[in-house]
């Protein structure tokens, strides 16, 4: 069973998709971190960033593994080097080529079919699973996103100018929704959970409700 969930960044999807494949007992793929360790990878690799062939190539011979919420390159955990700002920098245009989201949305399909899974990202309930039992498309207003992500940048030790992490979210927001392939949108088979007034923890309990109810 594929349980899909979708969002804009800072809507509390990974963190709230991850706690749920915990309370279910499901194997939880977080796709925005596969982009990040292509990206890593490139980077290590010295591939040109503006070659679509040479990163879809790379792409399909990526030695990938996720095991436990952490995630493997040839065996190497890279679960912290993927959150570093070098690849914040440089993935927008990674996963912008048509050609690399293919073989990534491959590889993703690959890692959560067969089993039971909670699986996330911006194009899940459009691309990805797009028959998936369960689709939920989370959201939350623009300024508890951009304090989310302000509280996540401090947790992680960084210095955080507010007016820029906004500048940065309303960017990507942007480049989500308008991309060709893969874009964020709201689809009628989704259900929408705003989160805007609700706790990690009460979006958690809601998404897992519904799963029970109709398991
Ligand atoms: O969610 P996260 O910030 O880790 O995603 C990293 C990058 O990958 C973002 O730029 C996001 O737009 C992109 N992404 C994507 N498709 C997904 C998941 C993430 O293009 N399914």
């Amino acid at each position: 069973m594929i349980v899909a969930i979708d969002g804009p960044a800072g809507s509390g999807k990974t963190t709230a998709a991850k706690m749920l494949a915990k309370r279910l007992g499901f194997f939880f793929l977080d796709t925005g971190a596969t982009y990040r360790v292509l990206t890593y990878a490139a980077l290590e690799n010295n591939t040109n960033l503006e070659s679509e062939e040479e990163l879809a190539d790379l792409a399909a011979g990526l030695d990938l593994k996720i095991d436990d919420n952490k995630i493997y390159l040839k065996s190497i955990d890279i679960s912290k080097e993927i959150r570093k700002p070098r690849i914040d920098k440089n993935i927008s245009k990674v996963v912008s080529f048509i050609k690399v989201r293919k073989v990534m949305n491959s590889l993703q399909r690959e890692e959560a079919s067969g089993k039971n899974s909670v699986v996330e990202g911006r194009d899940i309930t459009t691309v990805v699973f797009p028959d998936a039992e369960f689709k939920f498309y989370l959201d939350a207003a623009q300024k508890i996103r951009v304090e989310r992500r302000v509280q996540q940048l401090l947790k992680e030790g960084e210095v955080v100018d507010s007016g820029e992490v906004e500048v940065d979210l309303v960017k990507r927001d942007e480049a989500d929704k308008n991309r060709k392939i893969g874009s964020l949108k709201l689809t009628e088979e989704a259900r929408y959970i705003d989160t805007t007034n609700l706790l990690i923890p009460e979006v958690v309990e809601k998404l897992f409700n519904i799963v029970k109810s109709k398991k």
